[in-house]
């Protein structure tokens, strides 16, 4: 019997809602299941402006062009960073003609969505039954505060926005040790600036706590105001698992976004890579010719382990070293390091030129932690790729 629709969504985050809307504008049948439907997504996303595609600048809420990145040198970045506005960004983002139903599905519900639909497609998220206490998984933690603008400007220091300030001013007197941190300090509006202490990776990740405490000493050291860290306008939370859902997709359906392998192993970010691989997965559907896997295998995938591995292993000294190396490489060199998209060559050639740019201490440092015993930096169990 023919099912009734032609592809089911499961989970209606930026992966799933974007799939979902360019397939009923192929002309699909879809049918698509979130437990929140219309909630707005909380998040603050960021994508390069490079990445914008065929979406409106009605989507953008904010745009930076040329973000710091500042180590033991300042190197501003050539290209727009973009802070997107979410309630637009689902705007433009329509569901039109797709049936929506609320539901929180398990593992069994959607392989049972087969009988409904051709194509089953699982965009739950990398967490689908909630985040686990303790996750040993390599994450992506951050701790933010939004505050006004000019509240905000001694920490910027003249930067119109910091998209990774790694110097070390959150260690206070005793210096600086164990996992490093660097400031997030971005423009989200006109008149408001996000201020986050972020851990690129740890396994497990680095505790909310710590991060909260780190941002906190790190702005005093600054000069901003005490009463503005007592009462931000807004907080944030992040907690990114480096490696998605990191278990196998249910048998028979197509995992997407961060409940496949659609995130960067090294950024943690997966938005821009999903709105992009939307549309050709589409087309894919209406012509029968449904991918086996939506982000398959690449020769790059190796290289990207080797840099989650080093960033999950350097002390502090050794990714100074490394990110001062990065902000030196040329901007097209830059772009592939940072991309979900690049391929093997351009990648290799990325990090290649981020390791002839390290001093020889760095270089030491960097072997060590990407060839050494897999032993993670905080004693924790070796670094097993899914
Ligand atoms: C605070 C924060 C900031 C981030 N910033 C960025 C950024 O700037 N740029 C970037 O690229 N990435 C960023 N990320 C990382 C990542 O890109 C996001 O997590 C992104 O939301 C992943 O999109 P997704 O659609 O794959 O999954 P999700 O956004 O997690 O969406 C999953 C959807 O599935 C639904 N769902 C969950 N469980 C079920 C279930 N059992 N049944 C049915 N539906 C279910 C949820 O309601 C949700 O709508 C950030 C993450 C966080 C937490």
């Amino acid at each position: 019997m023919t099912p009734p629709f032609d592809v089911a969504v499961v989970g209606l985050g930026p992966a799933g809602r974007s799939l979902a809307s360019r397939c009923v504008a192929h002309g699909l049948s879809v049918l698509a299941l979130d437990p929140r439907p219309d909630a707005v997504w909380a998040p603050t996303y960021g994508i390069w402006g490079d990445e914008l595609g065929g979406l409106p600048e009605a989507v953008v809420r904010a745009r930076v062009p040329g973000p710091e990145l500042r180590v033991h040198g300042n190197y501003p970045l050539a290209r727009d960073y973009l802070v997107l506005d979410n309630a637009a960004l689902r705007t433009a983002l329509p569901l039109e003609g797709v049936q929506v139903r609320r539901a929180r599905l398990s593992d069994a519900d959607v392989a049972a969505l087969r009988a409904e639909a051709r194509v089953v497609v699982d965009a739950r998220g990398a967490r689908p039954d909630g985040l686990v206490p303790d996750d040993p998984a390599p994450a992506q933690t951050a701790y933010g505060i939004v505050v006004p603008a000019d509240a905000a400007a001694p920490a910027l220091q003249d930067a119109s926005a910091l998209l990774m300030d790694w110097r070390t001013d959150w260690a206070g007197a005793a210096g600086p040790g164990g996992t490093p941190t660097f400031l997030y300090a971005i423009p989200v509006g006109p008149d408001a600036v996000l201020l986050e202490e972020t851990c690129l990776a740890a396994a497990p990740g680095l505790p909310i706590a710590e991060l909260r405490t780190r941002l906190r000493r790190r702005l005093l050291a600054r000069g901003v105001e005490a009463s503005v860290l007592d009462r931000p306008l807004d907080r944030e939370v992040v907690r990114i698992p480096m490696r998605g859902r990191g278990r196998r997709p249910v048998p028979g359906t197509l995992a997407i976004g961060t409940a496949g392998r659609g995130g960067n192993l090294v950024t943690g970010y997966s938005v821009a890579h999903s709105l992009a691989r939307a549309d050709a997965l589409a087309q894919a559907f209406t012509t029968g010719a449904v991918p086996r896997v939506a982000d398959p295998v690449s020769p790059a995938d190796p290289l990207r382990e080797m840099g989650l591995r080093a960033l999950l292993r350097l002390d502090v000294p050794g990714t100074l070293a490394l990110f001062d190396a990065f902000g030196r490489l040329p901007a097209p060199a830059q772009r592939n390091f940072m991309s979900r998209d690049s391929d093997a060559v351009g990648l290799a050639g990325a990090m290649w030129g981020m390791f002839a740019r390290m001093p020889p201490a760095g270089k030491r440092k960097l072997i060590v932690a990407t060839l050494g015993p897999s032993v993670t930096r905080r004693g924790a169990p070796a670094i097993r790729p899914v």
